[in-house]
């Protein structure tokens, strides 16, 4: 009898609940991971980060044949094959058990629920772990016990919950007996991939969890004391850039938040940083809890329903100047052109492109979601949806509708000298730190090849309020 490990995003073998539960019964274990290429057509997924997880996947049957433990790989077509290579892998290898750690979107939830009652009809104890979150879901209550739509008591809650658990991170997967069947060799790895697009962005982004933990640990030593005062400063590497790590489960949030308390003696307030950098990582935890509480969320809806009624400008032009970087706002296009050149964006950023998109040029904000996924390295369904919908004031209502950020103002307020513009815009490069922000109110107006503004910025503003307010409060 052997014990089966799905493995999805979750590529690390430090604190991996699932695989460390399938070692612990020491009867050989098989991983497998599984690419499913209706999966990658369906649902928008950045050739930076397949490329990501094929680099994982490539020190992952490694790392596991040292501790004695089989990765397998299988490619299908479409979801309805995966539960049954699944279940035939179950029955080659004599497998008891199978182990994953949980996904939460609505089309995952449904794979691993056929997943699971096929395994079991074939006689296999299925087993599904958390790890993508510290507080599984369902468990944040307020007093009535239904689920809490706004984040500040959201957070005050799940930190009374948080601070009883043990956060000890659980250890890599005990060393088995022997392999079971032969590990995934580089090319089975890398057939996986054939005919797809993929982008290398080794460089930036290297591979594997020892990089993710001592990414961690470094910024836990050097940055984490300041990051209250430097996260919102895009042109300074002020927070950890973890993210792509954390999506694809290189690094778990247990093991960024044990790390934070080991530093601070289990203080949660030692400084601003430390408590600021925390409510960071329960945002991300907030989202992966409001798909399960919102689901409509997984289906394109906004989790605010009376807000679906507002009249988005399909506009296809407009929407490309956006994403190419040529709207005529030195720090939109200077955002958009990082996304585009490194698959990554500063968070100030993301909200400051997200709100523009949305409230100054008035379309969809799916749009915008859907081409996020399409270039992030650190693309994850729940954080992305919530950033767009927080940002378009259709999801939790932290950001009302009439709170929307002038990108100048911004501009100057957290790239005050222009550091971040003239490194993305070089054509701005010139300027001075007064004039880069607004080059259309410069005397002499924007340099040759810099467009105008495509948009005037109060008086959209003015228009979005007014449809906003034309749609009622939510009920
Ligand atoms: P740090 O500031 O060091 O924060 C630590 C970790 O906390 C991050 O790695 C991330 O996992 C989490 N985190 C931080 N801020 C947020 C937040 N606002 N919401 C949720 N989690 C957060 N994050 C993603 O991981 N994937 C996405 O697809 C994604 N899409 C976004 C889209 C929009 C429109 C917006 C506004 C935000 C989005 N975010 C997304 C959240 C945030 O921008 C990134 O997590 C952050 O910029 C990553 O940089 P970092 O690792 O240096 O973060």
């Amino acid at each position: 009898m052997t014990a089966l490990v799905w493995l999805r995003n979750d590529l690390r073998l430090h604190d991996n609940p699932a695989l460390h539960a399938a070692a612990e019964l020491r009867q050989g274990v098989i991983a497998v991971y599984v690419h499913c290429d209706a999966y990658v057509t369906r649902f928008p997924i950045a050739p930076s980060r397949l490329d990501f997880a094929r680099r994982h996947l490539h020190l992952l049957t490694t790392e596991l044949a040292r501790h004695h433990i089989a990765l397998q790989v299988l490619r299908v077509a479409q979801v309805s094959e995966i539960a049954p290579a699944l279940a035939r892998l179950a029955r080659d290898h004599g497998i008891s058990h199978c182990f994953f750690n949980a996904e939460y979107p609505l089309d995952e939830l449904n794979r691993d629920q056929q997943v699971n009652q096929l395994l079991r009809a074939q006689g296999v104890t299925v087993k599904r772990c958390h790890d993508r979150v510290v507080i599984p879901p369902g468990k944040v209550r307020n007093e009535a016990g239904t689920p809490y739509k706004v984040f500040t008591p959201y957070k005050r809650k799940w930190l009374q919950l948080a601070s009883l658990l043990p956060l000890r991170p659980v250890e890599a997967p005990a060393h088995q007996a022997a392999l079971p069947c032969p590990s995934a060799s580089a090319q089975d790895i890398d057939h996986l991939f054939e005919g797809q697009e993929l982008r290398d962005l080794s460089t930036p982004w290297p591979a594997g969890e020892a990089v993710a933990r001592a990414r961690l640990q470094r910024f836990v030593a050097q940055d984490l004391d300041h990051y209250q005062t430097q996260r919102d400063l895009p042109a300074v590497a002020g927070t950890s850039g973890l993210s792509p790590y954390l999506a694809i489960g290189a690094l778990s949030p247990r093991q960024a938040l044990a790390a934070v308390l080991s530093r601070t003696g289990g203080d949660w307030n030692a400084n601003a940083g430390v408590s600021t950098w925390i409510s960071e990582l329960i945002w991300r935890e907030f989202y992966q809890h409001l798909v399960v509480d919102y689901p409509q969320v997984c289906m394109h809806r906004a989790m605010q329903v009376h807000t679906e009624a507002f009249p988005w400008r399909q506009a296809p032009e407009d929407f490309a100047l956006w994403r190419q970087g040529r709207t005529g706002i030195p720090i939109i296009d200077a955002a958009m052109r990082q996304l585009n050149a490194t698959g990554w964006m500063h968070n100030r950023l993301r909200m400051l492109v997200a709100m523009f998109l949305t409230k100054n040029l008035q379309i969809d904000w799916r749009w915008g979601e859907r081409y996020f996924m399409e270039q992030l390295i650190d693309g994850d369904f729940a954080a992305n949806n919530g950033g767009w919908q927080w940002s378009a004031s259709t999801g939790t209502d932290a950001a009302p509708y009439f709170r929307i950020f002038n990108p100048i103002t911004q501009s100057q307020r957290f790239d005050p000298r222009g550091q971040f513009i003239r490194l993305w815009v070089p054509e701005l490069a010139g300027l001075s730190d007064k004039a880069i922000h607004a080059p259309h109110l410069a005397p002499s107006g924007p340099p040759p090849g810099y467009p105008a503004p495509m948009v005037d910025l109060g008086a959209s503003r003015k228009a979005t309020i007014a449809l906003f307010a034309s749609l009622g409060q939510a009920p």
